[in-house]
Formats: C-alpha cells, structure tokens, sequence
C-alpha cells in the first residue's frame, strides 16, 4: 500500500497518458483504462461534460475511482472556437495534422498580435459512490504562423506559450509540463485530492 489515491485513467491517447504520468509521478497511483472497454462519444457541450463522460465511463466499467480530462484550444480570433470542437474541428475522420491545418486556414491574414490564444482542460476524478474531484488548467500564448517541432501532439507544433521563449509546445519537449495546461490542471487536482485525506 502506497497510501497515495488509486485512479484509473480513462485516456486512450498514449501521448496524453505519459503526460499525465510524467505529472501525478509521486502524486497519485495510476493505472491503464482496460483495453476492452469501448470508447464513449464525446459529444456534451463542454469540457466539463466530456470529461465527466470519460471518468464515468471507466468508473461504471471498472468499479473503480477513474480520472478523465478533456482539453480545448481557444482561439480569440475565431471567437474562442475551436474550443469544445478542438479534436474534430476538421471533421469526424481528421486527424492532427488536418485540424491544425484547417486552423492555419480560418487565420490567414490575422496579423501576429490578434493570433492570441488559450488551451483550457478540465481533469476530473469520478469515484464510485458518484463524489467528484475537478480541477482546471490553462495556458495563455498564440498560434504561430506555420508549425514548428517535431514534439507533443495535438495543436502543440502551432501554439508557442506566453511563458516561453518563443518556441512552440512542439519544440520545447518536457519543458512543457511546467506551464502546460494539462500540467496545471493535473497538479491542481493531486492537490485537491491530497487535501481531502
Ligand atoms: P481531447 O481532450 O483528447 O478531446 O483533445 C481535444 C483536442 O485537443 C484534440 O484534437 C487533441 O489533439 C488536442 N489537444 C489536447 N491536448 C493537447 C495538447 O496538450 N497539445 C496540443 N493539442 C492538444
């Protein structure tokens, strides 16, 4: 026994899942989402609600505490979409490289001081008794005129973070973590469930 909380993961994205990792290491005991329970349609109205989805999908599934998080890119210009739409801004079938495409395309000619733009992500925790946790993070910065970085994943090669030097998420590799919003958002809930013990 660690004494540390005990979650189930409700993510499938491996990419997300190591970040996740990377920032409850020490702070929460993870485990993987079993591979044979299907993946819920993500279709609330929110980031909340998706992300309440998620957890209580996996928590009715395994009978066990689940945490989920869902993320949005909010873009100022664009009058805060993508936002909720973030993963199927290109359509249903899209995938990254086409989505962030698509937002290069709806910015062309927005000039580089009106490209301003937020990632906003809700992590919550269900636990089987219907009691939650959340907790928010966001990253305030802008989208680039064209992708940088071979890292991350997502909208990373295109979203270059207020607290930085310039490079985009893709580029900076673990430093990411620091000032991300996942990395917010998941520190703030290991606090808050930390809190309750
Ligand atoms: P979801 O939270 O997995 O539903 O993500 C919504 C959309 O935002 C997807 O298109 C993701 O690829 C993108 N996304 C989520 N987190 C990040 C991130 O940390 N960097 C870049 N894109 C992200």
């Amino acid at each position: 026994m660690t004494g540390l909380p005990r979650l189930v993961v409700a993510s499938a994205n491996p990419d997300k899942v190591a970040e996740i990792a990377l920032v409850l290491d020490g702070l929460v005991d993870l485990e993987p989402r079993p591979p044979q329970v299907p993946d819920v349609v993500e279709d609330g109205d929110t980031l909340e609600a998706n992300a309440r989805l998620k957890a209580v999908a996996i928590c009715v599934a395994t009978g066990r505490a689940a945490v989920a998080d869902d993320t949005g890119l909010e873009v100022d210009a664009l009058g805060g979409a993508p936002g909720v739409h973030s993963a199927r801004y290109a359509g249903e079938e899209c995938d990254a490289g086409a989505n962030t495409a698509r937002l290069l395309a709806e910015l062309a000619g927005v000039p580089a001081g009106r490209r301003t733009a937020r990632f906003r992500t809700v992590a919550l925790v269900r636990r089987p008794d219907g009691t939650e946790v959340q907790a928010t993070g966001t990253v305030e910065g802008h989208i680039a005129a064209g992708p940088s970085g071979g890292g991350g994943f997502g909208y990373d090669p295109v979203f270059v973070p207020v607290e930085g030097d310039g490079r985009t998420f893709a580029e900076m590799g673990d430093e990411k973590h620091a000032v991300s919003h996942r990395g917010r958002a998941f520190r703030d809930l290991a606090r808050r469930l930390a809190a309750e013990t």
